[in-house]
């Protein structure tokens, strides 16, 4: 059951079409509307979180498993070697604008950092 009016939260019961790259029974990974690299994928998992902040003790699996996830996409899609970018975008001067805890997964060209 989603959180009301949740964009991930539907995208992750499919009453929002995306374009999915993997699920499983506790997370999805679509591609993002807007992308800020070649490859630029958002991994959620099923169950609403509103941020990395609201992020508690019981999400420990879920959360390592957002990260090994992005780690299994990176390799399958060969750009592992060449190397990729994982950002979780947190409260307002995370830039964070959607409230529904995500990893953001980037690759396909070079990354500064810091960012800005
Ligand atoms: P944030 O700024 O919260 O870290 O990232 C939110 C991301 O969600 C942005 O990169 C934005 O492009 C993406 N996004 C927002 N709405 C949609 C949508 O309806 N579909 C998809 N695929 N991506 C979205
Ligand atoms: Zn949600």
């Amino acid at each position: 059951m989603g959180a009301k009016d949740c964009i991930f939260c539907k995208i992750a019961d499919g009453s929002i079409p995306s374009s999915r790259v993997f699920e499983d029974s506790t997370l999805v990974a679509f591609n993002d509307l807007n992308p800020q690299a070649p490859t630029h994928i958002l991994i959620v998992p099923r169950e609403h979180i509103d941020s990395l902040d609201k992020a508690a003790e019981s999400h420990t699996a879920i959360l390592g498993h957002l990260l090994l996830t992005a780690a299994d996409i990176a390799r399958a899609k060969g750009f592992s070697n060449n190397g990729y970018r994982v950002v979780v975008n947190t409260n307002g001067d995370g830039g964070q604008t959607v409230f529904h805890l995500h990893v953001h997964l980037l690759a396909g060209r070079p990354f500064i950092f810091p960012p800005g």
